[in-house]
């Protein structure tokens, strides 16, 4: 029997006020119509709590779109789980982080795509650099812990230095820097988001003096996987440590599973958490090691990364039970030193918009750069339109 997820990630809503290029949300977003009801997300933390889950991360798109957060919040505390809210900050204000703060909310990670405003509103495909700046500023006067995320790509590494010093100014007890992960949003603007070799090893002893200045500031930093010689361990192995509801309440092994097909994944509307866990066949199908091909099957490592990630697998090969193609010993590595090989010879071949699909997003009023703006795949609804949510 496997053991208790060690969290839930609970994707309250796939509505956000900002609609960044590297966004791993998936393509079809769901709409507010599908969204699980506050009740059925109380129910969802008691039954996590009951599992043996010792976290939730609310996530989303932007969870403060829910108007229900709070009591979402106070739910998930009374049920005896440690509160993590992901966030843009765009939508808190004083009250709202306070009436957070009364219900139990123990930790907080806000994102931020830059520290030059108008390069951070490009990426976010609206002007929110300001206003987080401002959500920083209130977080930091709170008993929160609070985490600053820093997403690094092509376009901003080479400011790594200038960003880290910018996240410290902000105060935080953590920053993490987290190299963009290839899914969703991400994959179709994979080719203009790609550092370059010289870049990631930059970044590394970027990161490395960092660390040694910030003694009182803990830096978690995440490479990207393309240029490693083995895949991470995704989600720490499929079903093996955490579980993710998406907002109309499928439970997935992964954020990006929906992408495989074949999978069922139900519904926390109809089955228990303990039942999906434990009996489902898609939380099963790559759980443990029988599913593994060669040459993970006899691999040492199969124990330490799984055997990686099984949507990337699909994303990059077609096949969701293929070895990870980023690891050397992939018969598909080839794949991955195609793309590595276009960005690093030719880096202006992979400048913005050569992955993204013309016509995507609907770009209107913007405040930077209109013509370079247009260019990326900017997150949309299925019809093709940024819907931006009250706040
Ligand atoms: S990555 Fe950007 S667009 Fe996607 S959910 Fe987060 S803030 Fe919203
Ligand atoms: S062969 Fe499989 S288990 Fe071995 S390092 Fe590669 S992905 Fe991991």
């Amino acid at each position: 029997m496997p053991t208790a997820p060690l969290a839930l990630i609970a994707e309250l809503t796939h509505r956000c006020p900002l609609r960044c290029v590297y966004c791993s949300n998936p393509l079809e977003l769901r709409a507010r119509s599908e969204e699980l009801s506050t009740e059925t997300w109380v129910r969802a933390f008691e039954e996590a709590a009951q599992l043996g889950t010792l976290h939730v991360h609310l996530t989303g798109g932007e969870p403060l779109a829910r108007s229900d957060l709070t009591p979402l919040v106070l739910a998930a505390r009374s049920a005896g789980l440690y509160t993590n809210l992901i966030t843009s900050g765009i939508g808190l204000n004083e009250k709202r982080l306070s009436s957070l703060v009364e219900a139990g909310l123990d930790h907080i990670q806000l994102s931020f795509q830059d520290a030059e405003e108008s390069s951070a509103n490009t990426i976010a495909g609206c002007s929110a650099h300001a206003q987080k700046v401002a959500v920083a500023r209130l977080i930091s006067e709170t008993r929160l812990a609070f985490t600053v995320n820093l997403v690094v790509h092509r376009r901003n590494l080479d400011r790594l230095e200038e960003i880290i010093s910018f996240a410290e100014r902000l105060r935080p007890h953590r920053i993490e820097i987290a190299h963009v992960q290839y899914y969703g949003w991400a994959l179709r603007n994979r080719e203009a988001l790609l550092p370059t070799l010289d870049q990631v090893q930059e970044s590394v002893a970027v990161v490395e003096r960092a660390k040694e200045r910030l003694k009182g500031i803990k830096i978690d930093f995440v490479t990207p996987d393309y240029y490693a010689a083995f895949p991470k361990p995704c989600m720490g192995g499929w079903a093996r440590l955490l579980m993710v509801v998406d907002p109309s309440g499928k439970a997935l092994p992964c954020h990006a599973a929906g992408v495989i097909p074949g999978l069922k994944f139900e519904n926390v509307k109809e089955k228990s958490l303990r039942w999906i866990w434990e009996e489902s066949s898609s939380f099963r199908r790559f759980r443990g090691e029988d599913w593994m091909p060669e040459p993970c099957r006899t691999c040492e490592r199969r124990t330490q990364d799984f055997g990686g990630c099984r949507c990337q697998a699909f994303l990059v090969t077609g096949d969701a039970a293929a070895t990870d193609p980023v690891c050397s010993l992939s018969p598909h590595r080839h794949l991955i030193e195609a793309v590595l090989e276009r960005i690093n010879l030719s880096p202006l071949a992979g400048d913005i918009g050569s992955s993204a699909e013309p016509g995507a997003g609907n770009v209107k009023a913007l405040d930077t750069d209109l013509a370079l703006r247009q260019r990326w795949a900017y997150r949309t609804n299925p019809a093709g339109v940024w819907e931006r949510p009250e706040l």
